[in-house]
């Protein structure tokens, strides 16, 4: 009897990256994608070394880097000094990087792999629980049944499966507000790393996009009235602002349903996990589907979330210290002890999303 296809909800980085990874693996899936086009913003933009890894047997990963910028370092500079530098570049695996590439750009190059393995995105069309079991609603107003088989819920944040199975999604939402600005910035930083500038009024991220742009990140305040003084500011095409959540799925599947991706986990940018996290929710996904061991699935995924979840909260909370006298120690204790050889054996794998065992080959050597 052949396996029936497994539904994807949601065209977004985890569900292209678990439709990928179905059809490298011989199983069959149609994936849905609610709206008709893809939204150009650049989101995410840290594709990390575990993803280039779970992504490289499909030949996604040798496109991404075709098109992506490779930081090899992140600095943090406090005035006219320099408190912390961590290298990414001695990382002891393939891809000694954090590839810089706009999420539109990763979902497109996604897109086009799935496409040349013979799947199309299934656009203007939502996945949806009725009375029946699962449908498709089409933008035209037809509603098509949907037949068993297993589900992914990779619909974002405010997924609806998730609602629909009464999974709760507790956790909290942050005060702090992140705006971002895209700008063609003439300075002397190196080109190549995450530069950060803890400045009197605050803190600044700047993050290298491929071509002449960086991403500019600060909280509370526009990001363009911290540069210092002599920096030379060219085009800004794009400007944004967000505020941070973080929450964490009470389960990842009910029945035939798993979630993933930002249906099961949020949380703040600092640290470029989420996406990433995603991914390898998909890989995992993937490869269970493929096994029929997705009742592995949840008790696989969860625990890891739940870690990075604290970590990020951790490190978010460091980089938007208000407190003065925090920010002191902070800058003159805590970054320089970060940048001790020990402690940047540990870090340095955590930013990489390497501070864990690589869970697809762990499930493939049978280790986990
Ligand atoms: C400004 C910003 C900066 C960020 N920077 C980083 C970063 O540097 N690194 C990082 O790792 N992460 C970052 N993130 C987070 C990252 O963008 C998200 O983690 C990522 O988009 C989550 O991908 P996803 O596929 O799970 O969900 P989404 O990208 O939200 O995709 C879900 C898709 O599902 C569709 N959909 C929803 N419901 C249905 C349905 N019922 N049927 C069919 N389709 C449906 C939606 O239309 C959407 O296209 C950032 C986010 C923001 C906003």
């Amino acid at each position: 009897m052949s396996r029936p296809a497994v539904l994807i909800a949601g065209a977004g980085p985890t569900g292209l990256a678990a439709a990928v990874e179905l059809a490298r693996r011989r199983v069959p899936l149609r994936i849905f994608e609610r709206e008709r086009q893809r939204v150009p913003w650049s989101k995410a933009l840290a594709v990390n070394p575990r993803s280039l890894a779970l992504l490289r047997p499909s030949g996604v990963t040798e496109r991404l880097l075709a098109e992506g910028r490779r930081l090899t370092g992140m600095e943090i500079w406090d005035g006219g000094t320099r408190r912390l530098r961590l290298r990414l570049d001695r990382l002891p695996q393939p891809y000694p990087f954090i590839l810089s590439l706009p999420q539109s750009r990763t979902e497109a190059i996604l897109e086009q792999v799935l496409a040349e393995q013979g799947h199309q995105v299934e656009r203007g069309v939502t996945l949806e629980l009725a009375s029946g079991g699962l449908q498709a609603r089409h933008d035209d107003g037809r509603v098509e049944a949907l037949p068993d088989g297993p589900v992914l819920a990779a619909e974002g944040a405010h997924s609806g499966l998730r609602k629909a199975l009464g999974i709760g999604y507790p956790g909290h939402r942050d005060d702090e507000d992140f705006r971002l600005a895209d700008a063609e910035l003439d300075w002397s930083f190196d080109p190549d790393s995450l530069i950060v500038l803890l400045t009197p009024r605050g803190l600044l991220a700047t993050i290298p996009l491929p071509g002449k742009l960086r991403r500019l990140i600060a909280i509370g305040q526009d990001p363009l009235t911290l540069l210092p003084a002599g920096t030379g500011v060219g085009t800004v095409p794009w400007t944004s602002q967000f505020t941070v959540s973080y929450r964490l799925a009470e389960r990842y599947s009910e029945g035939r349903v798993h979630l993933a991706g930002d249906a099961a986990h949020i949380h703040s940018p600092v640290g470029g996990r989420g996406m990433n996290l995603g991914i390898e929710d998909a890989c995992v996904f993937a490869l269970l589907a493929s096994q029929d061991r997705l009742d592995a699935y949840g008790a696989l995924r969860r625990p890891v979330a739940q870690r990075v979840l604290a970590a990020t909260e951790r490190f978010t909370g460091l980089v938007t210290l208000r407190n003065p006298l925090l920010r002191l120690l902070r800058n003159h204790l805590v970054l320089p002890l970060m940048g001790t050889a020990l402690v940047q054996r540990r870090l340095v794998p955590a930013v990489a999303g390497l501070n864990y065992p690589n869970p697809v080959e762990a499930l493939e050597r049978g280790s986990a």
